[in-house]
């Protein structure tokens, strides 16, 4: 099945939003084993529209839309769709149910042009309603071409999809495919790529594709078969393989991030710490603030840039500074030390550096950070050289930090 995307919507083509609909269902379809070839963006007109309708099943048999099926006259989709297919509309009465009952539960009055709303095919639709939002979906399916019209705001968009359409999409695809996710840390994806490129260049199915994201790489292993089970067995060996080559750098499997691994292996634990920063300037302590819940065991962090907070606050010997200055190992594990002592906190973490590109000698240059772990008295201290922008090297000082002390927690702590 060749399919299409076509995002309707003034607003994007005036780059006031993100196609963000076209990124998700993009990714989701391919997850379905769905080829799409093209993506378009079309503005509010009812000519343009129905000329990209057009265009669009010249040369595919799915089109999904996004956006266009408010109430108001602009929003011109469903209407453009129906006449394609030769459609008459009617009045749908569960789905202005629906819509009235929405309006009475957020406390407004629903208006006549509302109404539009719940018009549906007559013979050839599926009305697909909405849980979270007026505007049910719409699919027509006909003379072998199918279009899913969703509302535009992601927050009704997603669910919509995950809940109704990918079922129905499932049921035309002779196979599914199924995907898992290995996420892999501190080790960047053309380095992973090597270690694992035999294993990757052996497979046809499953296949292993690698992929950076943002501090992290991701291995995505996908399984085409004819049942779920069937494809998961398929994975199973695949997955065992890879993760035994990668070691203690796979850290999760699936939908998640470092900073939730870290926080949940904190909680789990019991383990309290205390962050002291200086070159990533509260980075470290904010990644670990997005986990709901750590406020059991985050007891404080510390932005202590200069070398008299690092004295005052953290209890770094002056000697200390003058020897090895404030950018050295012996600092970053003087300031994990003070600040799980004068927190009480039974671990502390510290990072020092130069992010440049002010700083940095021969001897010490632009993107040395040290990172400092003290775990209940024990401190280590390891040195990283990254390379970038200021801003990335603070990035990924604090992304290295959570995973040194992500490993630290699952094998010694
Ligand atoms: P509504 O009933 O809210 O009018 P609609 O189906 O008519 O829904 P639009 O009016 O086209 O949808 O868009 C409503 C809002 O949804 C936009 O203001 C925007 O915030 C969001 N939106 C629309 N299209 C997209 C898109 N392709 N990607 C991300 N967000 C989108
Ligand atoms: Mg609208």
């Amino acid at each position: 099945m060749k399919a299409e995307i076509i995002a309707v919507g003034t607003e994007i083509l005036l780059g006031d939003i993100l196609n963000t609909n076209a990124q998700y269902l993009s990714k989701e379809l391919a997850q379905l084993g769905i080829e799409v070839y093209f993506q378009t963006v079309v503005g509010d007109n009812p000519q343009r529209l129905k000329d990209t309708l057009y265009q669009a099943f010249s040369r595919a048999d799915l089109i999904i839309t996004t956006g266009g099926l408010g109430p108001t006259e602009d929003d011109l989709t469903k209407e453009t769709a129906a006449a394609y297919f030769g459609e008459e509309l009617v009045l749908d009465a569960r789905a202005l149910g629906r819509i009235q009952k929405y309006f009475d539960r957020t406390g407004r009055v629903m208006t006549e042009n509302n109404r539009k709303q719940a018009m549906v095919p007559k013979e050839h639709g599926i009305v697909l309603y909405n849980d979270n939002g007026t505007a049910p979906g719409i699919i027509i399916e006909k003379n072998n071409k199918i279009i899913v019209m969703l509302p535009g705001p992601p927050k009704e968009t997603v669910p919509m999809f995950e809940n109704q359409v990918k079922p129905y999409l499932q049921t035309k695809q002779e196979y599914t495919f199924v995907s898992e996710i290995l996420r892999v840390a501190s080790v960047g994806e053309s380095a992973m790529e090597t270690l694992v490129k035999d294993i990757i260049d052996a497979q046809t199915n499953p296949t292993i594709a690698p992929y950076a994201k943002f501090g992290e790489s991701i291995l995505r292993i996908t399984a085409k078969a004819k049942t779920e089970a069937e494809a998961k067995t398929l994975i199973a060996p695949i997955k065992a393989a890879l993760r035994e080559r990668l070691g203690s750098a796979v850290y999760a499997e699936g939908e998640t991030n470092m900073q939730t691994v870290v926080a949940q292996l904190l909680l789990s634990k019991h383990l309290t710490i205390a962050v002291a920063e200086s070159c990533t300037g509260g980075l470290l302590t904010s990644a670990l603030v997005e986990y709901p819940g750590i406020s059991e065991v985050l007891l404080e962090g510390c932005v202590t840039y200069s070398n008299q907070a690092k004295m005052q606050r953290l209890g770094v010997q002056a000697q200390t500074l003058e020897t090895y200055t404030a950018v050295s190992a012996q600092t970053a594990a003087e300031m994990a030390e003070g600040i799980a002592k004068t927190s009480g906190a039974d671990i502390g973490i510290s990072t020092t550096g130069i992010a440049g590109p002010d700083g940095g000698t021969a001897e010490k240059p632009v993107g040395l950070v040290y990172i400092g772990l003290s775990i209940k008295g024990k401190t280590t201290v390891t040195e990283y050289h990254y390379t970038g922008k200021r801003n990335q090297i603070r990035e990924r000082a604090t992304m290295y930090a959570l995973d040194l002390l992500r490993k630290a927690l699952q094998y010694e702590a």
